[in-house]
């Protein structure tokens, strides 16, 4: 008999800098539901786990185009209707400088093909720290070297754009601006749009504006799009059916590509090539994008009421809570909590699950700045069972820190 020997099969050395806390916890969670607990889940931003469902009017037009047959390959840049769709939408944003627009299966690969596109090796782009961590990870995945810009939890979790300016070099190539921003819920002010802007002409840069949760506004200003303050300056605005239009297992997202027409084309061009090359988005699902972006917006006005009343019951908590501190979000869903705690946040974050089965993500997970700790919040369940997990918390800091 031959003995042979196991040979392991490695995976990429560059995989190791790929991280995405929201999810990767989810297995030390999983260990705890196996011992017969419930956890209470306040990691993942997915509205349709709680009390949030898509219109149906949505749904029944994905459903007819299963039943009419739109279910081979659609085009690599999107269908028509859909194309059209999002034109209007952006100039409904205010851009008037689009030169193209494309279908993504979800925004996540919005940000993987515009990465891919844009960066060679050496290249760097600079990403918000904290940041939603898809966009390290694919930068790992790409081999490329991440090069973050603080946000400046004294002043809103504005952008700090002293730190962007010490962070530009010759190789940077763009900036991402996450507005509304996961994690900490903040929103860009129109100056700080222009200020971005200035620095993106002086530097040659691309703006990549993540703006998948835009109408998820949650005070009266209204939301600024980067492309329609800065119509010259090169931008990929993305947005998706995600969250604005509560469904997110479609997997539907877009990018706008906007700027002068000579400097965004070669780009343009390189982002066209990558979608031909995965061959089409999802098909049936993207005949939702013009009856979500042209039908009734009624499903926002109620979004937005229980978001401000669950974001308020947030802000409250938190502030109110000794070793708690929290900047008031002003879109989106998510609460950056500071916590003045005497250890690092991921082992707060895992006694939290272990003791009081309530799951939030580590600061750390989103990057921040050194010496401080935070954990994010997703404020999507009611009131009720937000309450009960902020009771939990609150006992949970009371019993290990006081
Ligand atoms: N960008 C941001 C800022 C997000 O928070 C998310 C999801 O949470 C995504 C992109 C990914 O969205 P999608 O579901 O469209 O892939």
């Amino acid at each position: 008999m031959r003995i042979t020997q196991t040979r392991e099969i490695a995976a990429a050395k560059r995989l190791e800098n790929v991280r995405y806390a929201i999810r990767d916890l989810v297995c030390f969670a999983d260990e705890v539901t196996k011992q017969g607990h419930k956890v209470l889940a306040l990691n993942v931003g997915d509205p349709n786990i709680f009390d949030f469902e898509t219109p149906p009017h949505l749904i029944e037009a994905v459903y007819k185009a299963m039943r009419e047959g739109k279910n081979g390959y659609a085009p690599s840049q999107g269908i028509k209707e859909a194309l059209d769709a999002i034109r209007g939408e952006a100039a409904r944003k205010g851009i008037t400088s689009v030169q193209d627009v494309f279908v993504t299966t979800g925004v996540s690969e919005t940000v993987d093909v515009c990465l891919a596109a844009l960066l060679n090796p050496g290249e760097d782009i600079l990403t918000p720290c904290p940041d939603y961590p898809l966009y390290s990870a694919v930068l790992a995945k790409l081999g490329i070297g991440v090069n973050t810009y603080y946000l400046n939890e004294e002043n809103g979790w504005q952008p700090d754009l002293d730190d962007i300016r010490r962070k530009i070099t010759p190789r940077t190539r763009g900036i991402v601006l996450i507005n509304p921003n996961n994690p900490t819920g903040s929103v860009c002010t129109r100056a700080m749009l222009e200020e971005v802007a200035e620095l993106a002409r002086q530097h040659n840069l691309v703006i990549l504006a993540d703006e998948i949760y835009d109408k998820l506004i949650l005070d009266d200003d209204p939301h600024v799009c980067f492309a329609a303050v800065a119509p010259d300056v090169p931008a990929v605005t993305f947005g998706g059916l995600s969250k604005n239009y509560l469904a997110p297992g479609w997997r539907i997202g877009w990018g706008i590509v906007s700027g002068e027409p000579a400097a965004v084309k070669p780009y343009d061009d390189g982002i066209q090539k990558l979608l031909r090359a995965r061959l089409s988005a999802n098909h049936p699902e993207q005949y939702a994008i013009r009856p979500a972006l042209e039908g009734p917006q009624d499903h926002l006005i109620e979004v937005r009421r229980k978001l401000r009343s669950r974001r308020d019951l947030t802000v409250q908590w938190a502030n109110s809570t000794l070793r708690v501190s929290c900047v008031p979000p002003r879109g989106a869903f998510y609460a950056f909590p500071r916590i003045d705690i005497p250890e690092g946040d991921d082992v707060f974050v895992k006694e939290l699950i272990l003791q009081k089965h309530v799951m939030a993500v580590h600061g750390s997970g989103f990057g921040q700045k050194p010496g401080t700790q935070h954990f994010r919040i997703v404020f999507l369940p009611d009131e009720k069972t937000l309450s009960r997990a902020y009771a939990a918390i609150g006992e949970f800091l009371k019993e290990r820190y006081s």
